[in-house]
This record gives structure tokens, sequence and C-alpha cells, in this order.
């Protein structure tokens, strides 16, 4: 009797559940109702059992309470604007079967562009916009937009450039160099005194290190692409500041657009803050890939902090190493 018994529950509560799929609450039920020829053949000993001794309601009443509260099920609500409610609906979909299909559509969720800025404003470099359109279910993904232009274009339009203040004490305007179809790209804060003489990025000590650097994963000087965030020598090999910063990296984006590298290796703190736009110091960054458009980006140390620290060369190694692998990767 007690398997019957177990069978008889398992399918309460296979029907409870169902009612709880359905959004039902609670229910009441009439057990002066119940009537054991309703559970079909299967349920002939049930039936049996009645006859000889009866299922008092008392005893029906333990196992299932007429007036019964069904218990409050937890469900994730996905919100429906900003960053956190794409997220949200992201970890809800992966917490379904849809999730599960074979090959939803890849859509492209982020229209970008470039924007032409208007006359009045036209010594304002121009910067990549990106529009965020979720996908159906939210499946946000940004990629590099495409460039339309081409790097003399981005040449031309920073001319004798004056949109922020380190003009004032530059000798050349620092662009960046290299492979314009690299796979791996460097970048740097801003020129030195060499490049600054020189009008070319890491060309000094500095430079001689990271040609080092690139040649020990087994690539030369000319088979990558290399900038600054800032193309104007700072004065007093500061730091530039953020205003700085913000006016001129749009040129290096819209070279990164053109030239279209897998991987970017960020040079030092105050360039990896402004390329990924966050406040994280590079200490706890390096080491591990971040995103930037679809593109991997590997924070490293600055190679002019490795010539002040020559015992950092080892983290950098094993960061350079990840590089290595991920281009490997990538072209295999
Ligand atoms: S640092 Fe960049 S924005 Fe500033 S003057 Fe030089 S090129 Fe122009």
């Amino acid at each position: 009797m007690n398997g019957e018994f177990s069978t008889l529950l398992a399918d309460i509560k296979e029907q409870i559940l169902y009612l709880q799929e359905l959004g039902a609450e609670s229910f009441n039920v009439e057990l002066s109702e119940f009537d054991a020829s309703k559970f079909g053949t299967q349920n002939a000993a049930i039936k049996n059992h009645n006859k000889q001794s009866a299922i008092s309601q008392e005893k029906l009443e333990r196992f299932v309470p007429t007036d019964f509260e069904l218990p409050k099920i937890e469900t994730a609500k996905p919100k429906i604007s900003g960053s956190e409610g794409i997220s949200s609906r992201r970890s809800l979909l992966e917490s379904t079967k849809l999730s599960r299909l074979p090959s939803l559509p890849k859509r492209n969720s982020f229209a970008a562009k470039i924007t032409d800025e208007p006359a009045s404003e036209s010594k304002m470099p121009k910067t990549i916009v990106t529009e965020e359109t979720p996908g159906l279910f939210g499946d946000v993904k940004p990629t590099l937009p495409e460039a339309g232009e081409t790097i003399e274009d981005i040449r031309l339009d920073i001319g004798n450039c004056t949109r922020c203040p380190l003009h004032e004490g530059r000798t050349k305007i620092v662009h960046s160099t290299g492979n314009l179809r690299a796979d791996l790209m460097f970048v740097g804060e801003a020129p030195g005194a060499d490049e600054d003489a020189q009008g070319v990025p890491f060309v000094g000590r500095s430079g001689q290190l990271l040609n080092k650097i690139i040649e020990s994963i087994g690539l030369k000087r000319e088979d990558v692409f290399v900038g600054n965030i800032n193309r104007c020598r700072p004065p007093g090999n500061r730091a530039p500041t953020l205003p700085e910063a913000k006016t001129c990296k749009p040129f290096l984006l819209r070279e990164i657009a053109v030239v279209r590298p897998k991987v970017i290796v960020v040079l030092g703190n105050t360039a990896c803050q402004n390329l990924l736009e966050t406040k994280v110091g590079i200490s706890k960054l390096r080491g591990e890939f971040q995103d930037y458009f679809g593109v991997k980006v590997m924070p490293t140390f600055h190679p002019a902090y490795l010539l002040r620290d020559p015992s950092k060369k080892r983290e950098v190694w094993e960061d350079m190493k990840k590089v290595r692998d991920e281009l490997n990767k990538l072209q295999g």
C-alpha cells in the first residue's frame, strides 16, 4: 500500500508543479469529491483498498491539505534597459533551454559609425560612436566598426594639430607606425624626448626594450603596429591629463579600426586606463586578456617601467607568452 500511496503522491506532486508553471499560487480541494475511480485502472489497487478499509479524509489530509498554499518560487525577472539589463537578460537566456539550441544566428547588435563632425567643430577629431541596439535575446557583442577611411585620411585630418595643449611643447607629432596589416599592435602612453625629436614612437631606450619584447615572441618590429594614446610629448615626461588623452585618443581608435589587429598589447597604466576606459590599475589587469570591440587586449608593464625595475620583466614575459599563444590560436 505504501507503494500505491507513493505513486498517488508523485502524481499529485507533478500536478502541483504543473499548476505552478501555469502561475497558480493556491488552490482548494474538496476531498468529498475525491473519487479513486478517476485515477484509472492502474490505481485499481487503491479502489480495492478503499472498498476494504476506505482512505479516511483525515488520513489523506495529512498528505494533501485541502487548503494548500503553494510555495513561492523565486523567478529571475529580466531588466529591459542599460548594461545591467543586458547582462540580466544574458544570464536569464543562458539559464534556459533556448540558449542550448544550436546556433541562433549571430547578430551584430552594435551599429557603429564614424561621425563627421560639424564644420564649426572641425578642429575636433572624428570620433568612433557606437549605438547600442540590443538583439532579441540581448546577445550583444560589440565589434570594431568598419573604418571607411585610410591611415592617410587620418593623418590628413590630424594635420598640424593644436586640439590640445600638448601641441605647445612638441617638436614633432609622433604618429603610429608599422605594418598596416599587423595582427599585433602595441599602444603606449605618449612620446618621450627621443620620439619627440625623431617623430617616431618607441625609438629611445624604451623602444629598444620594446623591440626585444617583440622579438621574444618570434616577431620583428616591422611585423607589428605601434602607437600612443597621445601624439605630442607632455612637458617633463608627465602623464597626459585625462582631457588631453580624450582629445587625442580618437585618432588611435580610428587607426585600430583601419589596421584591425587581432591582439593589442597595452603598455603601462595610463595607456591601459585610457584605452579600456577603466580606473583599475595595471598591476591588477596585467596578465589577463581584456576586450576592446572584440579585439583581445593584453595589459602589461611599460618598457620604461621595466628599465626602472628589471625584476618586472618576468611578468611581462609571462604576458607575452599568452599573447604569442593567442596569436597562434587565432591564426591557426
Ligand atoms: S596630443 Fe594629439 S590632440 Fe593633442 S595636439 Fe598632439 S596630436 Fe593634437
